[in-house]
């Protein structure tokens, strides 16, 4: 069972997109690229040289549903007729007429972003979304944790990584413990774990960081002997990885802590300190950071959060 990869250009800050063709019956495509025509080109083309075609596809699974994973999705389905997509239950970005909005909105609000801000992001949100088409509930099937995907020579094991979303999944090749992790495990930056409602109580926000140190220690525990992310190069050395990464967890942290000031303050307000020139995308993924780490450190009792004027307002243990 062969694992090809091909990558796709993106118009997005993070550059191309690595998806992953299995040439074995069932054939299955993990990951789809942006819908843009250059990314649709670059697929064919790896196909191609793959001796595959587009009609050949049987099954595509979606490590997640960001824009730049998902967004052929559907043509692609549409092409090949009755392949069959399937991504996990917790995930949303892929479905129709979904509810975020005023979701996100609650947690933005929460977190201490003003409304205009809040307009702005959400406007930019809305342009992202022309790079994926959306699926009605009854057009996807379901990704389940320890499930197989069966292939005519081998398997590879669903696991369930949340974090970086909450219905992040990734794919494990037990012989020779080989993964495709998408955005889980990314080979030179901390993947960004996003600002989301929790599945299970939209009211809630998801516990991003501390689900995602669960699904790094769980795809360690794996021993991983190669790791395939969904940008940049493939990982040899997971164990290294792991360790840098657990590090810029705790760093930033730390950093996180000490821009708290005794008066208490919003994770807004420390997202503008910890990344003051954030433009565009940024600015969420800059809140986005600073809820999951003040998140993290509030859950490790290390600082105190109180409800204060609809806002949430941190503070130093110390103060109290
Ligand atoms: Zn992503
Ligand atoms: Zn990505």
């Amino acid at each position: 069972m062969k694992i090809i990869p091909i990558s796709l250009p993106t118009p997005f800050y993070i550059g191309p997109v690595n998806v992953y063709l299995i040439a074995e019956d069932p054939i299955t495509l993990i990951d789809t690229g942006p819908k843009t025509k250059e990314a649709n080109e670059a697929l064919r083309e790896g196909l191609r040289k793959a001796r595959i075609r587009v009609s050949d596809i049987r099954r595509i699974v979606l490590t997640h549903a960001h824009e730049d994973h998902c967004g052929l999705a559907r043509s692609l389905r549409d092409e090949a007729k009755d392949s069959q997509v399937l991504v996990h239950s917790w995930e949303s970005g892929h479905r129709v007429g979904r509810l975020e909005y005023e979701e996100h909105r609650a947690l933005l609000t929460r977190a201490g972003v003003p409304p205009g801000e809040i307009q702005r992001m959400r406007k930019m949100y809305e342009g992202v979304r022309k790079y994926a088409d959306s699926f009605e509930a009854d057009e996807y099937g379901e990704l389940r944790d320890e499930e197989e995907l069966e292939f005519s020579n081998g398997a590879l094991r669903i696991l369930h990584t949340p974090g970086h979303t909450p219905g992040s999944c990734s794919f494990l090749r037990e012989a020779d413990r080989t993964v495709i992790a998408g955005d889980c495990v990314l080979k030179r930056i901390t993947p960004n774990p996003v600002l989301s409602p929790d599945p299970v109580d939209p009211s809630k926000r998801f516990a991003s960081l501390a689900e995602y140190l669960v699904s790094l220690a769980r795809l360690r525990s794996f021993a991983p002997t190669l790791v395939h992310g969904g940008h940049g190069e493939p990982v040899h050395d997971f164990e290294e990885l792991f360790n840098r990464y657990f590090r810029a967890i705790r760093e930033r942290q730390t950093e996180v802590i000490r821009l708290i000031p005794k008066t208490g303050t919003t994770a807004w307000e420390v997202a503008q300190q910890m990344f003051p020139g954030a433009d565009d995308v940024h600015r969420f993924l800059a809140v986005s950071e600073a809820v999951a780490h003040l998140d993290l450190a509030h859950s490790e009792g290390k600082i105190a959060l109180e409800l204060g004027d609809g806002k949430e307002i941190y503070r130093p243990i110390s103060a109290r």
